[in-house]
């Protein structure tokens, strides 16, 4: 995998000024300041007058994902070329924004790796792997992922899928402190971003569809040490409550799974930061298990799950909260970006909270006092009518509660929601508001003897259920359609869409140029008017994208930054080698911009046809190969393709261009003790008897000399030779 790395970078460094792990010729003398991520108070307080860094993921602390930088516009958007990429050493989903500052650029990758690169030239300054242990996978529920890094007072911050939070020098990348956020005895996972307000570094976790009590706590910046813990969820009764909202809360939760389950409510990825009030926003997700006659039988709201939670960023003091789904039972998180803004009603200006959570209705709260301003569907719901403004709850369908008439039913949204974390942008210039929407349908069930499961999921619901629902012509399950939808918070109304081709969100940046920019799941990163959905300008990126964009200027111009690679290759998409499984990268835009990707795997010419695969003698007898073929198709065909052929939904190398398919020891290093398992590829020594990994390795040397026997053919067709 190394080699591919190099070759790539060679290939790139010819055409760039620089690439992932390859020295420039002429290194430029070390800038003293580069990588000072001097960052402090004041300077992400004014970070939209320093447009020239994107100081946090979200761009400013209200997380608007908003840039002052106009020089690349909607008159000019069409010189935009790649200045140069990176390829990423891990092959599972990217979905970072990076953090740019002092010259540096920050970003995580899959498996909580961080990666620092001179904005000048494109070169490595340092890489730092946590070295999660891989078998962490397992807890989980969507990938290996993380959003980014927090960057402070010249360290860089990053919470590790395992749940350690880890400071680090941004100079050289070296640990500075580390600390165990979690209790590593439970499947608690960081996917999210740490936040930093006042010298406090905020971390909250993922786990409710296990089984974990979801919370959020501040370190100190400098030592690690823990400054204060909010719990999301009320614990065991017979304990005293850590905080005093939370006997309030108890009141409406009932039984007691949900306390030895865990409840849920974890604080995974959406925060926001308003300075006036002092005061962060954080969101909660669903509830664990997800079944609420499970959770709590009898009901009640089961605060605060699935909630916008307004605290002190000091004290971690509860203020209030508005709770986007009482009695959650869909997986319907408010967990989904938080936004703060300032929005011109008709009848003057007010300070908002927004959030367009799950359960598909985009919410407006006052940011000082969390009074609901508005909550309309920003897509097709059907689990509840509308939100009564009085009350500020959602008047529900009776239907819709899977857990109380015992009947499976198809709802809107499905537990993905018609947003998830795809950031969403706004910009003040056009008062629009740019979400990333999903639209799907699909079946909720409850499970009929419900049991703890120690070892994976608790929902308490059953995902086949509602087959013969959704067997119903019309019935419309599944992915819909996909689109970035512009919405107008103020009168809570869309105004346009942009469709997407392929089903799939991807994160949205919106500039002072009139722009907005996101990728998509049909390899490309484009470029659209913000007044009007117009699409300006795309790039290749050869994968799909899911994470958002970051711009910035290096020397005075303006560059763009977006992490690619997620899930599979896009359809129709040729591989860059056999064994590219993604094709992440870091892609940087500047106008101008020469640069290009390496070229696909050349398509097939009949007139010169050579045999292209060289797999060792196939050894195993029709028996092993039989046996390897079940255990192939069972274990591996998901992520390598059906019959070791990889297709365009295959996330994983073809394996019959494996260069270790010849050794056997090699082999099973990596099938079964993840040697490999940096870039995507989990050990399977606890699953999988070695009897069966080495059958697999026989079927799979079947496969390719099924493979070469073919280009053997197809040569002998185009070359015939002379009797
Ligand atoms: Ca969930």
């Amino acid at each position: 995998m190394k080699a591919r790395l190099a070759l790539t970078c060679v290939a790139a460094a010819a055409l760039m000024s620089g690439c992932g792990g390859e020295a420039p010729a002429a290194k430029p003398a070390a800038d003293a300041n580069l990588g000072a991520a001097a960052v402090n108070t004041e300077r992400l307080l004014k970070a939209d007058s320093e447009p020239g860094s994107w100081l946090l993921t979200g761009g400013n602390y209200h997380e608007q994902r908003y840039s002052l930088l106009d020089q690349i516009s909607d008159a000019n958007v069409k010189e935009l070329g790649l200045s140069w990429y990176a390829d990423l050493d891990t092959e599972r989903s990217q979905e970072a924004t990076p953090v740019v500052v002092d010259g540096v650029l920050y970003v995580t990758t899959a498996w909580s790796m961080v990666k620092a690169y001179d904005v000048k030239t494109g070169t490595v300054l340092w890489e730092y792997d946590p070295k999660v242990n891989r078998a962490k996978d397992a807890d989980a529920c969507c990938d290996v992922v993380n959003r980014g890094v927090a960057a402070w007072n010249g360290k860089v911050y990053i919470g590790a899928l395992d749940g350690r939070l880890i400071a680090l020098d941004g100079k050289t990348g070296k640990v500075v402190w580390e600390t165990q956020t979690t209790d590593t005895t439970l499947p608690y996972t960081i996917t999210g971003v740490p936040r930093i307000v006042n010298g406090k570094v905020i971390i909250g976790n993922g786990g409710a569809e296990y089984r974990v009590r979801g919370y959020v706590t501040a370190y100190d910046s400098e030592t690690g040490e823990q400054a204060w813990r909010w719990w999301a969820v009320p614990g065991d009764p017979s304990k005293p409550y850590e905080q005093p909202e939370l006997a309030e809360a108890a009141k409406g939760w009932k039984g007691e799974n949900y306390w030895k389950i865990g409840g849920g409510g974890t604080v995974w990825d959406g925060m926001a930061y308003d300075e006036q009030s002092d005061t962060i926003y954080v969101g909660t997700g669903n509830g664990n298990p997800w079944n609420q006659a499970i959770r709590s039988p009898g009901g009640g709201d089961n605060l605060f799950l699935a909630s916008i939670v307004a605290l002190d960023p000091n004290t971690g003091k509860y203020k209030w909260h508005y709770q986007t789904t009482p009695g959650e039972t869909w997986d319907y998180t408010a967990t989904q970006p938080i936004m703060v803004a300032d929005l011109n009603y008709p009848e003057g200006k007010r300070r908002v909270v927004m959030q367009a959570p799950k359960n598909g209705f985009f919410y407006v709260l006052d940011a000082k006092d969390g009074k609901l301003i508005s909550a309309e569907k920003f897509g097709p719901v059907t689990w509840a009518t509308h939100v009564d403004l009085k009350t500020g709850r959602p008047v529900e369908v009776p239907e819709a509660r899977y857990e109380i008439t015992g009947k499976a039913v198809i709802v809107q949204p499905t537990a993905a929601g018609h947003h998830n974390w795809h950031p969403m942008a706004f910009s003040p210039e056009t008062g629009l508001i740019y979400i990333p929407v999903q639209i799907a349908a699909a079946s909720f069930a409850g499970i009929k003897n419900f049991k703890i499961n120690l070892e994976g999921r608790n929902t308490g619901t059953e995902f086949g259920a509602g087959a013969s629902l959704c067997a119903v012509p019309g019935a419309k399950c599944g992915n819909i359609e996909s689109y970035i939808l512009a919405w107008d918070p103020v009168k809570a109304k869309e105004v346009w869409r942009i469709p997407n081709v392929a089903y799939g969100s991807s994160g949205v940046l919106a500039t002072s140029g009139n722009l907005i920019f996101a990728g998509n799941h049909n390899g490309e990163f484009n470029a659209y008017n913000a007044t009007t959905g117009e699409k300006l300008w795309t790039a290749p990126t050869q994968a799909r994208v899911v994470a958002a964009p970051a711009t910035y200027t290096v020397d005075g111009q303006q560059e763009i930054a977006i992490l690619t690679g997620a899930r599979g290759l896009p359809t129709g998409q040729k591989r860059i080698s056999p064994y590219s499984g993604n094709n992440s990268r870091l892609m940087v835009f500047r106008a101008g911009g020469t640069g290009a990707l390496p070229a696909e795997m050349p398509p097939a010419d009949p007139n010169k046809l050579t045999v292209t695969i060289n797999p060792p003698l196939l050894t195993g007898d029709t028996e092993t190969v039989f046996a390897g073929e079940q255990a192939f198709t069972a274990n591996c065909a998901v992520c390598h393709g059906p019959a070791a052929v990889p297709g365009a939904g295959s996330t994983a190398p073809d394996l019959r261009y494996s260069a270790i398919l010849p050794f056997a020891g090699s082999w099973n290093a990596t099938v079964r003790d993840g040697d490999l398992a940096q870039r995507g590829m989990p050990a399977w020594a606890a699953t999988l008897p070695m009897e069966t990994t080495n059958a697999i390795r026989q079927y799979v040397i079947k496969r390719a000399n099924d493979e070469k026997a073919a280009q053997e053919a197809a040569v002998a067709a185009a070359h015939p030779t002379k009797p």
